[in-house]
């Protein structure tokens, strides 16, 4: 048996494992920053495959984490997460939104490969109707309000089926391997902070997968790269003005209402870039304290894209203009916080070859017929491609197809579990190519 029937026959024959622990993960489903739980899970069985793990402050740097909740959400889930198995060990590591976990096996002279699994799961009310699987088979999330609709409670899992079969081989692998599992993907929050800590540092290659639907009748389980990831901003704007009697001294007033609307109306107004497509929300606002008083406070949740990394700079530069004028314009504050960010990414020629080359030859899975898929959304990987990429390495984030009963971050998405294997051995074939 050569190396790469010995990770077919070995992902085939931990497919009800898998099942397993993604339907665990799924019924204790996390949202960013708040994956206590299943990071604890993942740091354990980690070190008890042999891994050397890293947790806590060595996964993401503080300052540089995005979008955290607040503390007393952050406590309340600790709790709560121990009550529901959380690995007492690691799990004091992940107190205040430190979650996130990263494996390193290290084999020796040879480049170092990462690979990226995200972990979160997102707010969205998973469907109580018993036609929909997880609530029929008794894995539906136990959180209400937070699901995993995205399909990162696969990714995880197969984090960890990759992680056992290559230290399985590990006798014939010639490098590093660092396993990488990153919390808060959803609202692209977590990932800069991965990286900010130098953990893509000295990376000559990177793979990275999303869980993706495909038809029914479609034999492909894998598209090997993406391009085309929209770059994204994401920003609470807080306008600060001063408050008055509406009929008795409106003038002593500082209206927070007139900025906020000034600022919606010319946010939309920032031109198109022929450089390519730009995107631009206001998604929410919460103004003024009542009917008879000058407004003296306000919220607002805004996102920006762009087709490039530099289109999107664009497009905030100008909206970091537009929010600062108009507060200003009626003696008002804007001060921004920065919620998410993402750049745009491509996948590396040469790595999309290598994995087509490897599923079809090496481990005979059919690879879809085109070689990159665009990404219509935002997604934070681009943080590690992009820094792998600089560094001369290569980097491809794949699709792993698989039949979905719904669109992603609908309340009724769940997945064909087929595809954990199948994802696992592609992992696991085209780490083994670059470091046997
Ligand atoms: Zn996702």
């Amino acid at each position: 048996m050569n190396q790469y029937e010995y990770i077919v026959a070995q992902a085939d024959e931990m497919k009800d494992r898998l099942t397993a622990t993604r339907r665990d993960f799924h019924k204790y489903a996390e949202a960013g920053w708040m994956e206590i739980r299943t990071s604890s899970l993942i740091a354990r069985k980690l070190a008890d495959m042999g891994y050397e793990v890293l947790v806590g402050e060595q996964v993401c740097k503080r300052e540089s984490r995005m979008g955290v909740p607040d503390e007393k959400a952050l406590d309340a889930r600790y709790e709560t997460a121990l009550s529901q198995g959380a690995d007492p060990e690691y799990a004091p590591y992940m107190k205040g939104g430190m979650t996130g976990v990263i494996g390193i096996l290290r084999c020796g002279e040879g480049p170092t490969v990462a690979c990226r699994f995200d972990i979160d799961a997102l707010g969205v009310y998973e469907d109580e109707n018993d036609s929909h699987r997880p609530t029929h088979e008794q894995f539906a999330s136990v959180h209400n309000g937070v699901m995993h609709a995205c399909g990162h409670d696969g990714h995880a899992t197969i984090g960890l089926g990759v992680a056992k079969i290559l230290m399985g081989m590990k006798e014939n692998l010639h490098g590093t391997v660092k396993l990488i599992f990153q919390p808060a993907e959803e609202g692209v929050r977590g990932a800069k902070a991965i990286v900010d800590n130098g953990n893509l540092d000295g990376v000559q290659y990177f793979l990275a997968s999303h869980i993706t639907d495909k038809a029914e009748d479609d034999p492909a389980v894998v598209i090997p790269g993406s391009y085309g990831s929209l770059a994204t901003t994401k920003y609470d704007a807080f306008f600060q003005g001063v408050s008055a009697h509406a009929g008795g001294s409106p003038e002593k007033g500082k209206n927070v209402m007139l900025a906020v609307a000034t600022a919606i109306l010319n946010l939309y107004a920032i031109p198109r870039h022929s450089g390519g497509v730009t995107r631009m929300n206001v998604g929410k606002v919460i103004a003024g304290s009542g009917r008879n008083v000058i407004a003296d406070s306000a919220s607002m949740e805004i996102e920006l894209r762009g087709e490039t990394t530099e289109i999107n700079q664009f497009v905030e530069d100008y909206a970091k203009s537009i929010l600062e004028s108009s507060a200003k314009m009626h003696g008002c504050t804007c001060e921004l916080k920065l919620m998410g960010s993402a750049h745009s990414l491509t996948s590396d020629a040469v790595l999309i070859d290598r994995v087509r080359k490897v599923c079809e030859q090496d481990l005979k899975l059919p690879v879809a017929k085109m070689d990159s898929s665009k990404n219509g959304g935002s997604e934070d990987v681009s943080y590690m491609m992009n820094r792998v990429q600089e560094q001369g390495g290569q980097a491809t984030f794949m699709r792993v197809l698989t039949k979905t009963s719904a669109p992603g971050h609908n309340r009724r998405f769940d997945f064909d579990e087929s595809v954990l294997p199948n994802a696992v051995k592609i992992f696991c074939g085209v780490i083994y190519d670059i470091l046997s």
